[in-house]
């Protein structure tokens, strides 16, 4: 790694690290020197729990691997993700809201700078290394070619999926909103509104409890008297986590589609007001072509037991983070966008990257933004990993 990246010095052609290649900006591709970290993807446990994990290495694998002596780690479901892109952008997954980010898990990371030099760095050696890679290292500072991680043990779940169809698409919004960002850590309930032409709008209730099949109809039955409405479609059903998140995965999750995927986000720290609410879902009836998502995730639990500063991942206070995502042309995703954005805290998730915002800089990062920089200027003083944005 260190002479390809001394010989695109020596040539001037620009080089960018691939994990996965799912970077919905395109951040890692180039018409210059593709720095491709697929064949790195060995994994290791130690009798300590902790997993070394080759940069290259995608989620199906890790948790296969991991499973193999019962451990997991935090992390998302989309199964070929690459586990060094998720982790230097934060990293929001099934677990996260009882052990934190995928980042929050990272005990340390092997780095090759653009000197060439092959750092180690953890809390003790190159601690604001270390603190940049945990939520602003997606091709920022160097090129990571492995990770450490705490696994924990992986846990028994239970899935659950609840589906409702238009008429009841307000309510379940303004009950989960009121609910999951404060559910307890074990409950992970996220919700994706689907329209597609010719079909009635989907309202997907869905997500993982760390409790048996009873506890866990409890629950549902719980948000279900809050919404109002008896959902047409419930699902429950347990497993271990692995098989959780493969089932997840091939469900109502973001799948891995070839299609063009065009996409806004931005976290909330309050709830949407019910006449928000309706006007979003306004935007959503005269779908002709393709698909307009709008896709909530709860956070709150551990995400926000650790400090903004503790890390460069900065958005430690947020109750959810909305998408709005098609795969159709035109305005919508711009128009949701705005209607949402008067309420949001102005806040984008990196690994969600937004080519349409004016300070994407301060949106990622906030008051990080100078301590990452004065990182910048000390791990890559010339700006070498600058494509497109260096921070
Ligand atoms: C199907 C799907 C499901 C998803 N599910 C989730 C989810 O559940 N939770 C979640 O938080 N996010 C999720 N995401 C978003 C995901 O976190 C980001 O797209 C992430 O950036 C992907 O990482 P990657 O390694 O696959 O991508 P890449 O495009 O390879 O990398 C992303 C960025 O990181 C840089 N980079 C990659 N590897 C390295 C390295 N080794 N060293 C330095 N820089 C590097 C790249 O240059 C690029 O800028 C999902 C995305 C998709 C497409």
């Amino acid at each position: 790694m260190a002479r390809t990246i001394a010989y695109a010095q020596a040539t001037g052609v620009r080089a960018v690290p691939r994990g996965g290649g799912h970077c919905f900006a395109g951040r890692s591709s180039t018409e210059g020197l593709l720095l491709d970290l697929g064949r790195l993807d060995a994994i290791a446990v130690n009798a300590d729990g902790r997993a070394t994990i080759g940069a290259g290495a995608r989620l199906a694998h890790v948790y296969n691997a991991l499973h193999q002596h019962g451990r997991t780690i935090p992390a998302g479901c989309g199964p070929t993700v690459g586990i060094a892109g998720l982790t230097l952008g934060g990293g929001l997954g099934l677990l996260g809201r009882v052990h934190g980010l995928t980042c929050d898990a990272l005990v340390s990371a092997q780095v090759v700078l653009a000197d060439g030099r092959v750092l180690e760095c953890d809390t003790q050696r190159d601690p604001e290394l270390f603190w940049a890679l945990r939520g602003a290292g997606g091709g920022q500072f160097g090129v990571v070619t492995s990770l450490v991680f705490a696994t924990v043990a992986e846990p028994h779940a239970t899935r659950f999926e609840l589906h409702w169809t238009d008429g009841a698409a307000a309510a379940v919004i303004a009950a989960w909103q009121q609910w999951a960002p404060i559910a307890p850590d074990d409950i992970t309930a996220n919700l994706t509104v689907v329209a597609e032409p010719g079909r009635p709008l989907r309202v997907v209730v869905f997500g993982a409890v760390l409790r048996d099949g009873d506890a866990t109809s409890t629950m549902v039955d719980e948000l279900v008297a809050a919404v109002g409405t008896r959902p047409g479609v419930r699902v429950c059903d347990g497993s271990t986590f692995r098989d959780l998140k493969r089932a997840l995965a091939t469900s109502v999750q973001r799948t891995d589609s070839a299609r063009v995927r065009i996409g806004r986000s931005e976290f909330f720290a309050d709830p949407l007001p019910t006449a928000a609410i309706a006007t979003l879902l306004d935007g959503l009836v005269d779908v002709s072509q393709g698909r307009r998502e709008l896709n909530f995730t709860a956070l709150g639990g551990a995400y926000n037991r650790v400090g903004p500063d503790a890390t460069a991942f900065v958005h430690r206070s947020e109750q959810f983070l909305l998408e709005h995502v098609t795969d159709e042309g035109g305005q919508w995703v711009e128009r949701s966008w705005a209607i949402a954005h008067v309420y949001g805290s102005g806040g984008v998730y990196p690994n969600f990257p937004d080519l349409e915002l004016n300070d994407w800089a301060t949106a990622y990062h906030g008051d990080n933004l100078a301590r990452l920089r004065a990182a910048k200027h000390t791990y890559d003083p010339d700006r070498f990993f600058q494509f497109p944005q260096a921070i």
